[in-house]
């Protein structure tokens, strides 16, 4: 899910898992790319889940998101900006590149008309003609220089992405209640 709530539809942003060397091709994820179509008909369960934006505080807001892991950001940026969007946000992204990168113009053009959001682009293995804030990976220095310790932190992507957030912030101390965070497989423990 990658749209705010409350909206007369639902919009899912999904990676086509495609086949590797060693595995095969995904089998919800191609057929929605391949077969799926304008006016398909899909049964489907109701969204659910308790990673879920804070509404009732207007405290400043940290979205980081790894690859796939932007939907939910994407939905909570959304909701902030129709809702509260006085609320400042952070919103930060890493992808391998920009060829990968997923709803880069969508996220352009909201820190255009909205001054509270500023968004920085954290690239792997930047391309030429790439445009980022950052080569490499997220670190914890490069996270006190923009972002405010201050803030809700939420975050979701790859399990080792995830654990290298959730490491740079216990080391910057941001409390627990905080710190907010989704896995996109199976659950597991962030701690090292
Ligand atoms: C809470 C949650 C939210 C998520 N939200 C999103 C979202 O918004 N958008 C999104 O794109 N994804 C999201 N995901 C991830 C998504 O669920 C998976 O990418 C998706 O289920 C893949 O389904 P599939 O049927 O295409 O692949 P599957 O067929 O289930 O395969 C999954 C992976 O396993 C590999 N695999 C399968 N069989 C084998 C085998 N025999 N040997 C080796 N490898 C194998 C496949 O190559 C593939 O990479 C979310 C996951 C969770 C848990």
């Amino acid at each position: 899910m990658s749209s705010a709530p409350g909206q007369a539809y639902y919009r899912i942003t999904v990676k086509r898992e495609g086949e590797g060397i060693d595995r095969p091709a995904g089998v919800v994820s191609t057929y929605l790319h391949d077969f799926v179509q304008v006016g398909s008909i899909l049964e489907v369960g109701s969204p659910a889940g308790d990673f879920v934006l804070d509404q009732r505080s207007d405290t400043p807001v940290v979205l980081i998101s790894g690859g796939v892991g932007l939907t939910p950001m994407i939905s909570m940026l959304e909701t902030i900006i129709s809702a509260q969007p006085e609320r400042e946000v952070t919103y930060i992204h890493a992808a391998i590149n920009g060829s990968l990168h997923a709803m880069k113009d969508r996220v352009a053009d909201l820190a255009q008309s909205y001054s509270s959001l500023r968004s920085y682009v954290c690239y792997e293995s930047p391309g030429e003609e790439d445009k980022y804030n950052r080569s490499g990976y997220i670190d914890l220095s490069w996270l006190q220089e923009i972002a405010d310790v201050n803030s809700e932190f939420y975050f979701c992507g790859p399990t080792p992405f995830m654990k290298v957030i959730y490491k740079a912030l216990k080391e910057w101390r941001v409390p627990d209640d905080r710190i907010h965070f989704e896995f996109f497989g199976p659950a597991g423990s962030l701690e090292e």
